[in-house]
């Protein structure tokens, strides 16, 4: 019997969610494991706790450390003394900007020689955050931000983004990149929630293990792949306040059920290392976790890789999280909790004192072995030892076209329509235009943070040749029906008025709002709301009586609630990357069929802050009605060009017994007159649960092209893994009962039993 549900539905492909019992990791090949024991038995202590020492680039050039005017060159003493006095097997970063390719082939030619004029020649392990496409080369392809590929909801382009990236990576002679963000984005305050693939365990799973897949491929020795490392494990994003690096305050229940699974389901398809969230949970820091690190992320999770430290976090032990009394003893708890690897990133002290801890027996050797061995695994999986990089005429594709192609696809994909009131978009070719805003006319708003430099601010590392949104509407509508304006800053008026009076010359005004691009502590912002600057712009504007079209380049979710009424169309564009004005501009003229949905729940008010996963309790109002849960936009949400219908849902049974494999089928129809992608969403709704179950939760999506009057039938599969969640006692479980299974406006109840 089918009916339909009182709640928003939407749908999908299943992949089996968590299970953690039956997790495993492949063996290494034996023949590795017998060359990392050869070499780990002719390594002196100072040689192993060299070997977990990490430094960044700036501890080996001339000059002082970050130092943003001082020109990269390496200085071989400095080199020589980390690489063969203090034996460092690991080295990140960039200075502190991007760097031609030519500058890192010299950096590492260096390093290479340096290694070898060692005893055992170990390569260095060198890291870089390519965290939108290798940011910190230049002429390198940069992708949209993680949320903007989440919001593609097509996992193959995400796949196709992380094997470019890859392959620019060791275009650049790097073979670790510091991606992907598995955290999840549920606290819209944070200020990386950009970097994230938005709020829900299910999306995120599958977007990470598509990265994976593209970052390292079957087999990492691979000249194209690199190391992939999921961060931070875990729970990093939960922070309370919403500012980076604070307390996290959630039971090992929920952190397990919601956060532990993208984490899971990528270690377990063979992610090489993982970075440890710099926070603490329930006021235990996370590098001094043995739970965490040894007994869930080793034991439990089967992890056989490294365990890096976030920066400089094995030191904020102790002058910041205060649970080592020295330096030494901060050392001692994070290595015994498990850390293989110290992001120092500036001192040798670390090393001096993993030598000294060892000799003082407050460090078991078999724990710096098991530390050694596993950084080891992930130099020889990489062939480093065969080769430390690749020659750089082998990359002829590096910032090619091709390589664009796929950051432009990926754009196009992710801009999500948020409004279209009486379908003002797309819009003609024909009309006359005012642009204005902080984000038209710029590429560091469509790039946002880790952009050619850490905070992505400055201006001057821009690549050349990439459109601005400005730049790209002209090329649309011919440059004589444009007047552009800035109107606003990010935070001050700069000429709203005049923009005021230019807009009463047009037909249409499209304004580009966004947000100052900042990462980390530096994104920490005291209001969700968007700046007073920007909302004065829009009223300023609306008082010309223009249809106003807003496109949004934000880093997270800044409320709108004030002036949204003033918008006859929103385009969410998060942070699409270089090609992000070229495809900003096809949307908007309708050339190119917006398919995008939003990775997240848009909140309405800062007081109101829920997901879509929400509890029913959360839905109660203060008319003691249901209607307490009402966001600006919904997860999932996101309008086409053309309409669709969902008809014909059927399930292979109505009961659902023990281990059974439940089909479900729908057909999906485009029924306007354009083509059109549409994310068909499979949502599961448990009635009773013996744990308060959310009202939906997300368990299955496809991307589906249909031509005008099109029809295709989607096909889905739930077993008793999609039906689980984590018990009080901390177990998966499914338990017998009432469910739903709905897409779209399609629903169908289920009766599952144990037996
Ligand atoms: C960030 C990491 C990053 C690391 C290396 C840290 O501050 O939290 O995400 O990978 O720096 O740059």
């Amino acid at each position: 019997m089918k009916f339909k549900m009182t709640f928003l539905l939407v749908g999908a492909t299943l992949l089996s969610s968590y299970t953690p019992k039956k997790e495993g990791n492949s063996k290494p090949k034996n023949e590795t494991d017998q060359k990392i024991e050869a070499l780990l038995a002719k390594m002196t202590l100072e040689e192993k706790a060299g070997e977990m020492t990490q430094l960044t680039l700036d501890m080996i050039t001339k000059g002082a450390p970050y130092d943003a005017k001082k020109e990269t060159n390496i200085d071989q003493a400095k080199l020589d003394t980390i690489l063969l006095k203090w034996h460092v097997g690991s080295i990140l970063n960039t200075g502190q900007y991007t760097l031609p390719r030519e500058k890192w082939y010299e950096i590492m030619g260096k390093i290479q020689e340096s290694t070898q004029k060692s005893r055992l020649k170990i390569p260095v392990l060198y890291g870089i955050d390519a965290i939108h496409g290798v940011n910190y080369t230049d002429g390198a392809t940069l992708f949209p931000q993680e949320l903007a590929m989440a919001a593609t909801w097509n996992p193959s382009l995400v796949e196709r983004g992380a094997a470019v990236t890859a392959y620019e990576t060791r275009a650049s002679a790097i073979p670790w990149t510091f991606s992907p963000v598995l955290d999840l984005g549920r606290q819209p305050l944070w200020s990386r929630f950009f970097e994230t693939y938005g709020e829900d365990t299910y999306l995120v799973t599958q977007m990470g293990n598509a990265a994976i897949k593209g970052f390292q491929g079957n087999d990492i020795s691979n000249p194209e792949k690199v190391a992939a490392c999921l961060k931070h494990y875990f729970g990093y994003s939960a922070s309370t306040s919403g500012k980076d690096r604070t307390p996290i305050l959630l039971p090992e229940r929920v952190l397990r059920e919601s956060y532990l699974p993208p984490f899971a389901a990528a270690i377990k398809n063979g992610a090489q290392t993982v970075m440890i969230n710099s926070s603490e949970i329930n006021g235990t820091p996370v590098h001094a976790s043995y739970h965490i690190l040894t007994e869930i992320l080793k034991k439990e999770l089967k992890f056989e890789g490294i365990a890096v430290s976030d920066w400089e976090d094995i030191i904020l032990l102790n002058t910041i999280h205060r649970v080592a009394a020295t330096y030494k003893d901060a050392v001692k708890l994070a290595i015994n909790a498990g850390v293989d690897m110290s992001m120092v990133p500036i001192d040798t002290k670390f090393t001096q004192y993993v030598i000294e801890l060892v000799n003082e027996k407050q460090i078991p050797m078999s724990r710096i072995d098991d530390a050694v061995r596993r950084i080891l695994r992930v130099k020889f999986n990489l062939g480093l030892f065969n080769k430390m990089y690749y020659e750089m005429n082998k990359f002829p594709k590096f910032g090619s076209a091709e390589h664009a192609q796929v950051s432009y696809e990926s754009a196009l994909e992710c801009l999500t329509l948020l409004k279209n009131t009486d379908n003002v978009l797309p819009l003609s070719k024909k009309s006359k235009y005012l642009v204005t805003g902080v984000a038209a006319n710029s590429l560091n708003y469509l790039n946002g943070g880790w952009s050619h430099t850490w905070q992505g601010v400055e201006t001057k590392y821009n690549t050349k040749g990439k459109k601005t949104i400005l730049d790209a509407i002209k090329d649309k509508v011919g440059e004589a029906n444009v007047k552009y304006v800035e109107g606003a800053g990010y935070d001050k008026d700069i000429n709203a008025a005049q923009a005021a009076e230019e807009a009463k010359n047009v037909d249409y005004v499209i304004v580009c709002l966004g947000e100052t691009q900042s990462v980390e502590k530096p994104g920490d912002i005291e209001d969700l709301e968007l700046p007073e600057a920007q909302l004065n712009l829009v009223r300023e504007l609306a008082k010309a009586g223009k249809p106003i079209i807003f496109v949004m380049a934000e880093n997270r979710p800044r409320i709108i609630n004030k002036i949204e009424g003033l918008a006859a169309g929103i385009l969410m564009a998060y942070l699409p990357g270089d090609e992000g004005g070229r495809a900003i501009a096809e949307v908007l003229f309708g050339d190119f069929n917006p398919c995008g949905k939003l990775p997240f729940t848009y909140p309405r008010f800062t007081g109101s802050i829920y997901q879509y996963d929400h509890k029913l309790s959360e839905e109660k109002d203060t008319k003691f009605g249901m209607k307490g849960f009402n966001p600006q936009f919904q997860f999932g949400q996101g309008l086409s060009y053309t309409t669709f219908s969902y008809s014909d849902l059927e399930v292979s049974a109505e009961t659902m017994k023990g281990n059974d494999t439940l089909k479900i089928s729908v057909k999906l129809t485009n029924t306007g007159k354009v083509a059109g992608k549409e994310v068909a969403q499979l949502y599961i709704k448990t009635h009773f649960a013996s744990i308060t179950p959310p009202v939906k939760k997300l368990k299955g999506f496809q991307k589906v092209s249909l031509e005008p009057g099109e029809s295709k039938k989607l096909e889905f599969k739930i077993t008793k893994t999609e039906l689980a969640f984590v018990n009080e006692k901390l177990e998966w479980v499914a338990e017998p009962g009432i469910f739903h299974v709905a897409v779209g406006n399609q629903s169908q109840k289920i009766t599952y039993t144990d037996k």
